[in-house]
């Protein structure tokens, strides 16, 4: 079989969210990346072959890449697709530029130079060819963190004793148990009534006697996240096995629903199983730091923050459907906890990164880490961290870390990620500048805080015709604009469909947002728009102006008011 060799700056495995966002984030910061995906489409758990929603910090939405995908598919996806969901995330990695997409390609060898990764080996199976790619740095974002076995990176798997790390919340003794696997299932609501005749295979719910905790009825957004085996068994050597358990019970819940009681679902019909288990747990790779219970609950205070965190601890039971007693516990943090960046390296190989679900923490810290807006902003951070270790000449993880933190944080804040207890860095040429509006406090496009917190909402509030102005005192030469609209981080949060109404869900962008805006230099227009649905627009330019001009001419929701967190030129 022929092998095909690449070279490249940085090889990132696995396309879920997190590898996504770390191959973007690297590519746009001008690294020469690769992604190599073992499936036919990116997103992981989010994609159509799982179908899992996009979950994160209650407190505080994620901004930065995943809000971009987010945005992009409120815009786009208006009657809630999969399809269109899928080739949302399809064209930003295939269009990027820097960026090589391999998908169907299979990570399955890796060559080292001593404690560093000289290059990895995948199968795509759609070619029959091999890919060695040759890089600088890797980024393991495979979720079951397959980098491991293949070159000696320190790992752990199960659940750690209470007194390893001080968790309340974790077992006397530790153990090889993880969270299980799921496949899901999509119902879709039809006009008349639907039969179900189950597969011979299906096993049997005849009561809900072994469905309790497990709401079932076909209501709101319910899902069916709780269908989940195999967290007693080995979760990556036993996939398959669990796979067919999970599909026996898949359908024996839908013919328990259809068929064994009153469920509100007579007119609905089965539109979707899941034939790929989405995964929650396996391997964690070991960094120099290993998040645990106490960061999540106290705020996670790290010098080397470069993601944050916020969901519950919300531990599932290893037994899963097999356990009769509630599903998990859900213990919700009270503010949002930083991540800091010790934990998204390896402690022992010299050029391995990592993010996603298998990251450095410890059972209970993965249970709040694991959800996918985490996993996103996460391979952001990785993306930005390996762009600033090859400026700074090769250097290594651990080097980038304890040298450049604060020029990776301002990297991630400057593309719209929020860390907690930061500020961004306001260019000194607008801090300095006569700033004006035509109403509202213009001040706030300037503060360095994009969006609401601690009970201030850090935006200009603007109407149609309203606008902002820099007067530097002097003629400037500008490069680029920079502007943080208001996406209302406030709005509901799913980004999928759980089950198909009839009077379905229909999306649009937030009503907040400005969609439509000119920027002047010296009172003559250099960029309009009337089609923006993005909170980031970065805008290239190339101008001379004394004077530099915000002006607002419409918003998403045809409404007359609106907001604008941020107004920089540089
Ligand atoms: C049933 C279920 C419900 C969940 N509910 C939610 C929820 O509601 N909201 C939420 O945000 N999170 C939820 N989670 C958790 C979340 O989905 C995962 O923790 C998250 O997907 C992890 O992100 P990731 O990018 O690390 O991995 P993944 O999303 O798993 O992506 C990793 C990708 O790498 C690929 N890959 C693996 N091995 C290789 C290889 N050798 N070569 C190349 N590619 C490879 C995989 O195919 C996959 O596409 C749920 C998980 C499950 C299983």
């Amino acid at each position: 079989m022929e092998t095909i060799v690449h070279r490249v700056q940085f090889c990132v495995i696995g396309g879920g969210l997190a590898g996504m966002c770390a191959a973007i984030a690297a590519a746009r910061h001008g690294v020469k990346t690769l992604i190599m995906q073992e499936r036919p489409v990116f997103g992981g758990n989010a994609s159509s072959e799982i179908r899992m929603w996009v979950c994160g910090s209650p407190h505080q939405l994620e901004t930065g890449l995943v809000e971009e995908f987010r945005l992009e598919n409120l815009y786009r996806n208006t009657y809630v697709n999969f399809s269109v969901w899928d080739s949302i995330l399809f064209e930003k990695v295939r269009f990027q530029k820097n960026l090589i997409s391999l998908l169907n390609c299979s990570c399955l060898s890796a060559e080292m130079d001593g404690a560093r990764i000289r290059s990895v080996t995948g199968w795509q199976m759609t070619t029959q060819q091999f890919h060695k790619v040759e890089a600088d740095y890797f980024a393991d974002c495979s979720g079951d963190s397959v980098l491991a076995p293949l070159t000696g990176a320190e790992f752990r798997l199960g659940r750690e004793a209470s007194s390893e790390f001080g968790e309340s919340l974790a077992q006397k003794e530790p153990d090889r148990k993880t969270m299980g696997l799921s496949c899901l299932i999509q119902a879709r609501e039809t006009s008349s009534p639907k039969k179900f005749i189950p597969p011979s295979w299906a096993y049997c719910y005849p009561d809900d006697s072994q469905l309790s905790h497990r709401g079932h009825r076909i209501e709101g957004t319910q899902n069916f996240w709780w269908m989940e085996l195999g967290g007693e068994q080995d979760s990556i050597r036993d996939t398959e096995e669990i796979r067919d358990e999970l599909l026996k019970t898949a359908f024996g819940i839908w013919d328990h629903i259809k068929n064994h009681g009153d469920h509100g679902a007579d007119n609905w019909e089965l539109d979707w199983v899941g034939f790929l288990p989405g995964k929650r747990e396996s391997r964690r790779y070991v960094g120099d730091y290993i998040l645990h219970q106490a960061d999540v609950q106290s705020g996670g205070r790290f010098d080397d923050t470069v993601a944050y965190g916020g969901w519950p601890i919300d531990d599932h039971h290893p037994g899963g459907l097999r356990y009769n007693g509630p599903p998990n516990i859900n213990i919700v943090p009270k503010e949002p906890y930083g991540i800091p960046l010790r934990c998204l390296y390896s402690k022992n190989i010299e050029n391995l990164w990592f993010a996603g679900r298998n990251i450095s923490t410890t059972h209970t810290g993965l249970s709040s880490t694991r959800v996918m807006a985490t996993c996103a902003t996460l391979g952001q951070a990785v993306g930005c961290a390996v762009s600033s270790a090859v400026k700074n000449g090769n250097l290594s993880p651990r080097e980038t870390a304890s040298e450049h933190i604060r020029e990776i944080q301002d990297m991630l804040m400057d593309d719209d990620c929020w860390l907690p207890r930061f500020r961004r860095n306001v260019p000194q040429l607008c801090r300095e500048a006569v700033l004006t509006a035509s109403s509202g406090d213009p001040e706030m496009l300037r503060n360095g805080i994009d969006r609401e917190l601690d009970g201030q909402s850090n935006r200009w509030t603007c109407r149609v015709g309203d606008t902002a102005e820099y007067d530097f005192g002097k003629t400037v030469s500008l490069h680029e604009i920079r502007l943080v609209f208001d996406s209302d981080l406030k709005r509901p949060k799913l980004n999928v469909a759980a089950n198909y109404w009839l009077q379905g869900q229909v999306f649009s962008p937030p009503s907040t947002l400005v969609s439509a805006f000119e920027i002047l230099a010296d009172g003559k227009a250099v960029y309009h728009t009337e089609n923006n649905y993005q909170r980031l627009v970065k805008i290239p330019v190339e101008t001379q102006t004394r004077k530099l001009t915000l002006r607002v001419l419409g918003f998403a929701g045809q409404g007359s008011t609106g907001g604008v967190f941020a107004f920089d030129a540089g």
